[in-house]
């Protein structure tokens, strides 16, 4: 196959879109007319999207992008595929680009940390009195982070702040350094450490994406692999050295495999290897195995005394793991 037959892009514009619904609806015309798969949202404060297709038609978008005064100066990540990384085109409209839902929304044109380069990025992380923050979710850090970075035990973004707040003492006094995937959710979340009362605290520009492309510091000190929103799920940054951080949810061996557990009410995403999916029928729990809707189960055709057999294995090798 092809390695650079597709591209991928990832991007985001703060800017005012004055009428955002609209919007989307003529931008998901121009992105069907090109061709494009992916997942674009639009608010009233910008544009962030993630969107796949041919050379062609990802170069077509850019340059539709280009032409419109608002988003004539967007950066564009650009990932090469071997096919499209979505299977769908959508383009959504909502209140917020990253959702923090604050008392007081924070506004990136106003308020943000300073913007720090790739090799800045690099020379300052390893800085004393210096702490760095994940502003990622807990299964994006476990799959890859910044070699030393301090991670947030939050599911969703919205949760940050209220982690900060509870952990307030880890910070006081030092350099703040954040970074994130593509970097617009560090826009927000540096506004609002800034707004918080931290004096010193610094973004990632452009995100861990663009750290990984740069010449310079060629990703380096990040370990494992960083975690993307798309049928890829995971990308590689480090180009000199790969440190694998994941760890099989039932072994704890290296692993940097993804899945979701198989009962459709949990869906949590735990990485394992084909082996253990098989054994655990993909489920992080005893409760989720014997769920009625089991998504592994069904896939399988298992008969209830096949599962059952199974859960008796997943029991014995438990046991024997304990002795
Ligand atoms: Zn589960």
């Amino acid at each position: 196959m092809e390695k650079n037959k597709y591209s991928v892009l990832l991007y985001y514009k703060y800017v005012t879109i004055e009428d955002p619904a609209e919007f989307a609806k003529e931008h998901k015309a121009l992105c069907d007319e090109i061709g494009l798969m992916g997942r674009i949202l639009v608010a009233n404060e910008g544009i962030n999207g993630t969107v796949s297709g041919t050379k062609e038609q990802t170069e077509s978008y850019m340059e539709a992008m280009r032409n419109d005064p608002r988003f004539h100066d967007t950066v564009f990540k650009i990932d090469e595929s071997e096919e499209h990384a979505f299977k769908k085109m959508k383009v959504r409209h909502r209140k917020e680009l990253v959702t923090l839902r604050l008392e007081n929304d924070i506004n990136p044109l106003q308020t943000t940390g300073k913007y720090l380069s790739p090799a800045e990025f690099y020379e300052q992380m390893q800085a004393e009195d210096t702490v760095v923050i994940d502003a990622r979710n807990d299964y994006e850090y476990d799959l890859g982070h910044f070699r030393g970075a301090i991670k947030p035990e939050i599911q969703n973004f919205r949760e940050l702040p209220e982690w900060i707040r509870e952990n307030k003492e880890q910070f006081e006094g030092k350099k703040i350094l954040t970074y994130c995937t593509g970097g617009i959710r560090c826009e927000k979340f540096s506004g609002w450490l800034v707004e918080e009362g931290f004096e010193d605290v610094s973004q990632l520009h452009g995100g861990i994406a663009t750290y990984g492309k740069d010449d310079e510091v060629q990703g380096k000190l990040w370990d494992g692999m960083m975690y993307v929103f798309d049928e890829r799920i995971s990308v590689p940054v480090n180009q000199v050295e790969h440190v694998v951080v994941g760890k099989d949810y039932f072994t704890g061996e290296p692993c940097e495999r993804y899945v979701n557990c198989a009962n459709p009410a949990c869906n949590k995403k735990i990485l394992c290897s084909e082996e253990n999916e098989a054994f655990y029928l993909r489920s992080c729990s005893h409760e989720c195995r014997v769920d009625e809707r089991n998504r592994y189960v069904i896939q399988h055709g298992l008969t209830a005394e096949e599962v059952e057999v199974q859960l008796h294995k997943i029991e014995s090798a438990a046991k024997t793991a304990v002795c």
